[in-house]
């Protein structure tokens, strides 16, 4: 258990207490279901408001891996040794606007300084604590859920196309044995006796045995949000215009409508900056947009999955992961502004790179999806009291793992509101570290 220092605790009305209190949470996202689902088991009344049905957005769409791995944050020192060639802006795995970039200038090159080796290891320390505190804890939601059939515990894994890109690839090996996270390195047979219907273009593979799946994680947040339901919980359809002037906390809907409570938690996902921003904050968070497609997989499979678990082919800059709907290839980042036009040069790229490695076969739809991973500099999300904003707390800015990671917020951000000691260090993650009023 982790002390925490006043500058932690909430900043509740004199006579808040969450048990019987009222609390507004906005985002029925897979992070807002958790946080409501958690805090009605506290005891408080507790009433979740979207403006979509739960789990409809970036929770939809993602990969659905709840994977161990990604302790190791996008900007690391392999991001520096390959910036020259990420310049080039034509690259598989990153993207982006130049325009956006000159533009968030606060957020690039913080961003990049974080990429450092002695940073990545305080980032990984505070990216694990939340990671292994939220998989133990999905596992249990979702077999209370009924879910199990959504949840595939086979690992996924990492494909290199070559020797060196195998070799460059040893800060990531060094950081799962420090921190504890089962894998296995595959070579070209080992690897196609775990998944036979990959073309034999990767030598090496890296098994990351410590890492689960969703088959649907659009699906998994909609059976959360009906246990919530189903405990008592709330879920109101409406979509916030702004946070309430005034003392109490609360927000105003689209149409003039107030809705307020004894505390508020804010869970919008990569609209917490816009939120955030009309009410005055300074919110240095930028948006790694990703796509993706469904494809049907081989014609004729035989006996075998067309996969038995995610993949990670990391010259082609994509994850393809066995879903419900087919097989979901999603792309890598493209930094750009929420509301910019789509670009699918990159997902179009993504579908022929990950041709080359196994018979994807027809798309399933003509849809092309996009969402937003919202990142800050450090790559940790933001969970806690909002200073000077009394009844206010955010648990947003997830980037590539708030789907894995929201019963893990959830139970970190309950127990600061509580005033209990937090299961894990909540100080990486305190929301004063960047959300401050402009
Ligand atoms: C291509 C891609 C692949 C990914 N793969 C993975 C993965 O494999 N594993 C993993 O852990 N993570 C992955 N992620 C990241 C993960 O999807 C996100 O971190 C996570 O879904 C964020 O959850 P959230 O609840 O914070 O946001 P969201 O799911 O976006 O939910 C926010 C909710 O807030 C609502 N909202 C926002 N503003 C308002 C408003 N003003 N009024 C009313 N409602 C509002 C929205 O409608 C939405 O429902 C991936 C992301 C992408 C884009």
């Amino acid at each position: 258990m982790w002390p925490i220092c006043d500058a932690m605790k909430p900043v509740p009305p004199s006579t808040f207490s969450l048990r019987d209190s009222s609390v507004l949470v906005v985002g029925a996202g897979m992070v807002g279901v958790c946080v409501a689902l958690d805090l009605l088991r506290r005891g408080a009344r507790v009433t979740l408001i979207d403006r979509r049905d739960p789990g409809q957005e970036t929770s939809y769409g993602n990969a659905g891996v709840l994977a161990r791995s990604s302790l190791m944050p996008l900007n690391n020192p392999g991001m520096l040794r390959d910036l020259p060639g990420l310049l080039s802006n034509r690259g598989a795995a990153l993207r982006y606007s130049w325009r956006y970039l000159l533009a968030n200038l606060s957020w690039a090159l913080p961003f990049a300084a974080n990429a450092r080796r002695s940073r990545v290891a305080q980032t990984a320390t505070a990216l694990d604590q939340l990671i292994q505190l939220s998989i133990p804890a999905h596992k249990a939601l979702i077999a209370e859920c009924g879910q199990e059939d959504l949840l595939a515990e086979k690992g996924w894994i990492f494909l290199y196309r070559s020797e060196v890109s195998f070799g460059r690839a040893g800060l990531l090996r060094e950081m799962l044995s420090r921190f504890g996270v089962a894998h296995a390195a595959l070579d070209g047979p080992g690897l196609r006796d775990l998944e036979p219907q990959l073309a034999p273009i990767f030598p090496h593979g890296l098994w990351v045995q410590d890492s689960a799946s969703v088959r649907d994680p659009g699906a998994l947040v909609a059976a959360y949000a009906r246990r919530f339901v189903a405990e008592g919980g709330v879920v109101q359809a409406g979509s916030v215009a702004a946070l309430a002037p005034g003392d109490r906390p609360g927000v105003v809907l689209d149409g003039g409508e107030r809705v307020q409570a004894d505390h508020c938690v804010l869970c919008p996902g990569p609209w917490g900056k816009d939120l955030l921003s009309r009410a005055g904050y300074r919110v240095p968070m930028a948006f790694e947009r990703g796509y993706h497609r469904h494809f049907q997989g081989p014609a004729d499979p035989g006996n075998t999955p067309a996969l038995g678990r995610p993949i990670y082919d990391t010259a082609g800059g994509y994850v393809l992961s066995p879903m419900r709907q087919g097989l979901r290839l999603t792309s890598g980042v493209e930094l750009n502004g929420l509301e910019a036009p789509e670009n699918h040069a990159q997902i179009t790229r993504a579908e022929a790179a990950a041709r080359e490695a196994i018979d994807l076969g027809p798309r399933c739809d003509d849809r092309t999806w996009m969402g937003a991973r919202p990142t800050f500099p450090d790559s940790q999300p933001c969970i806690g009291a909002l200073p000077q904003a009394p009844g206010l707390s955010v648990a947003f800015g997830h980037q590539h793992i708030g789907f894995a990671t929201g019963p893990g917020t959830a139970r970190l951000l309950g127990e600061l509101l509580e005033g209990q000691s937090p299961p894990i260090d909540p100080t990486p993650f305190r929301p004063d570290r960047f959300i401050r009023r402009a």
